[in-house]
Formats: C-alpha cells, structure tokens, sequence
C-alpha cells in the first residue's frame, strides 16, 4: 500500500509538486525517479524480498507517482490506475449486488455508461439527480447506499455541487462520498478537506498536462478503506505502465505553474464570450454571472481553463470548429495545448439524445479547453472564428 511521505506535507503545494513522494535514486544520486520497467522482481530467498514481488502489485516509478498526487490532494494514500475509467471501475469494486450509489446526473459521459450500461448487470443500482441541491442528494439516499459520487464542476456544464454539504449527507447515513476532482485539480480544489473519504482524477487531462499519457489515481485518508482498494487494485489489474506514471509524475512538477496559465487566461477568454454571447450562453465558474459563482468561489481557488458556450444552432456550432487554427478541434482537455469539442457528439456521444436535452447538453453547445499557448492569440484566434456569428 503505497502511503505519501509524513514530512511532504510541511512543504507548500509547489514544492510538494515537484518533490513529494520522491527521493533521489540511493544508486546513483538521479534526481529524477527511475522508470522501473520490470514485471518481476528478484527474490533474496524463499520468503525474503526487498518489498517488491510482482509489479501488479507495485512498481517503484507508480508509488513515487502515488505519494506525490495523495500528497498534492493532502490524503495519506495513493493509488493510480491504466485510466480514470480504469480507476472508477476498481472503486466500485468495494461494493456488492444491490448496493445503491446517489450519482451526479451531469457527470463525464463515459462515467454514467461505466454506471448505466455495465455496472448495473452486474446489481449495482444508481440514482441520477441534480447534485447542486444538496436536500436531492438527500431525498435520493436509502438503506443500501453506500456512496455518494460527485463531479465539481461538472462537465460540460460546469455545474457545482456543495462539499461540504454533501459530506454532510453522507456521513448522515454512513455513506462515501467520492469526487472525481479532474477538472480543478488539487491546485484549485481540495475535496478531503470538505469532507470527501475518496478524490480521484484522470490523470490524463491537468496532472498529466501534456496530453502524451492515459492515466487515473485515487488518493483518501482511512487505512482500512486504503487497504480494501489496494485488495481490489491488484485483484482487478487496472494498473499503469511505469512509463505512464513517469509522465504524470513529471506533469505534477509544474502543475501549479500551469495552473495559474490556464486560470488567468481562462478568465480572459470566459469574459470575452460572456461580452460577445452573453452571460446565459456563457459556462464558467468564474464569472460573476454564474449562478453558483459564490459557492464556487468558497470551495475553489481559481476556476481553470474549462468554459462551455452554447451557439444556438448546430450549425453555429460547426462553423466556429471549423473555423479555429490555434484551438484543435479533439476530445480531452487539460493539456498545454488549446483544444475545442462539441460534447453532444463528443464527450457525451453514449449519453442517448434525450438524456442530453434533459440535462442541458444542446447540439449547439461547444467546449473549450483553454492552454497555456499566448491568450492574445487565443482570443484572436476566436475573434476570427466568431466573426458574423
Ligand atoms: C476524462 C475524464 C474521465 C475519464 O478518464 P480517462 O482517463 O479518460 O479514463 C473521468 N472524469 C472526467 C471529469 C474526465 O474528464
């Protein structure tokens, strides 16, 4: 079970990015953590090994990653994954046949087809309800949850659901909550100390940064429930690679630096939409005009590069992606890069059309993932994109 460095967390977040859970290599002094590309490990005797047996169980280059993010989110474990899908997929595994989750009805698409399309063959039961109003979160709970699962903000929508409060409900009634914390990141939001018991992310979207590797991790506190996840962990193998873990580990260096981009630039960006289309066609946590803009501002420290714009028509829509050269027109976000999506055929495609109307992600609604590229020539990139729109 891997568990940060005690002494990591007397240091400030940036240096716990570029330091925590990682110690020059004993052999040769190498200030960067070896990737230990290995499926076995040499036994000293029958009995006797240096901690190490089979590298699903643990890999060197994975636990430095695993100490470094349960650093960042200040949890005690750490525990990373082969995908973010990967990672939820091994936390549900804690549970059994007719368990009830109380689930965010806006969360990433591939998180509800996880929940929907194969979880629930195998007894799982969910109930999907607008998390923004914590006395829902209330309402939906029974005998048999056992967990509360939220995403703040939400994707695309950028809806905000109350920690704090949430904790509250969960506690009530004995529940998890577990949040998945991709697009914050622990720069800007920390659930554990709301109150959350699991935080997880993608580490493919801000801890990765450079869109060069496909990764999950979760970190908590409780010993027991850590030693329950590293049970499920090496019992299901969604495991990383020691190559992927080192690319998010070096991700996590300059996370807070890239952070501070993103959210600056972002501001930027969000306020001139707001100007060009409006404050209600306008998604971002930031902005004054955003309904929950004083809960987010409570619970959050900057608000990121992630804004939504709903165009209108579809075909508004397509012209501003067809038209921008420094944006990329791709799925994901998080990277250095500036990237642009259309959630309803996107992200969301496996979320059914009704479902999507229901929930707000319209045919014309596009997304933007703001990097750290000059933001003069972001918004001049988007000024020629809009031009007549
Ligand atoms: C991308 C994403 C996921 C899934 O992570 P993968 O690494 O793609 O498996 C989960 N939640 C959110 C908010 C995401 O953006």
């Amino acid at each position: 079970m891997t568990r940060a460095f005690d002494d990591d967390f007397k240091y400030g977040f940036s240096t716990r990015g570029v330091h925590a859970g990682q110690r020059p290599d004993p052999t040769t002094g190498a200030i960067m953590p070896p990737i230990v590309q290995t499926s076995t490990y040499v036994q000293d005797a029958l009995g006797t090994n240096k901690g190490y047996e089979y590298a699903r169980g643990k890999n060197p280059t994975r636990e430095a990653l695993e100490r470094n993010v349960a650093a960042l989110e200040g949890g005690r474990h750490g525990f990373a994954f082969s995908s973010g899908m990967g990672c939820l997929d091994t936390l549900m595994k804690l549970f059994k046949a007719g368990d009830h989750i109380v689930c965010g009805e806006n969360v990433y698409g591939g998180t509800y087809r996880l929940f929907d399309k194969i979880l629930k063959n195998f007894g799982l039961t969910f109930a999907f309800v607008d998390t923004r109003d914590p006395q829902k979160i209330e309402d939906a709970m029974t005998a048999k949850t056992v967990a509360i699962l939220v995403e703040t903000p939400t994707n695309p929508l950028m809806r905000i659901t109350d920690l704090a409060a949430a904790s509250v409900v969960a506690k009530k009634h004995g529940a998890l909550l577990i949040v998945d914390n991709t697009f914050a990141s622990p720069v800007f939001q920390r659930p554990l100390e709301y109150g959350a018991d699991i935080v997880y992310h993608s580490t493919t979207k801000y801890l990765n940064g450079h869109s060069d590797m496909i990764g999950g991790i979760a970190v908590l506190n409780d010993d027991a429930l850590a030693a329950r996840i590293e049970f499920a962990t090496n019992a299901a193998g969604a495991v990383p690679g020691p190559m992927d873990s080192w690319l998010a580990l070096r991700g996590t260096k300059t996370l807070a630096l890239r952070m501070r981009q993103h959210d600056l630039s972002g501001r930027k960006i969000a306020a001139w939409l707001e100007q060009r289309m409006g404050a209600e066609r306008v998604f971002y946590a930031g902005l004054a005009s955003h309904p929950q803009h004083a809960l987010a501002a409570r619970q959050m420290s900057g608000f990121g590069g992630m804004i939504s714009v709903d165009m209108g028509p579809q075909a508004t829509a397509a012209t501003v992606l067809g038209r921008v050269r420094v944006f990329s027109l791709a799925e994901s976000l998080g990277g250095v890069e500036s990237l642009i999506s259309h959630p309803a055929s996107m992200t969301h495609a496996s979320v059914e059309a009704a479902r999507r109307d229901m929930l707000g992600v319209t045919e014309g609604l596009i997304r933007l993932s703001v990097g750290v590229e000059d933001v003069e020539d972001l918004l001049a990139d988007l000024e020629q994109a809009f031009k007549g729109v």
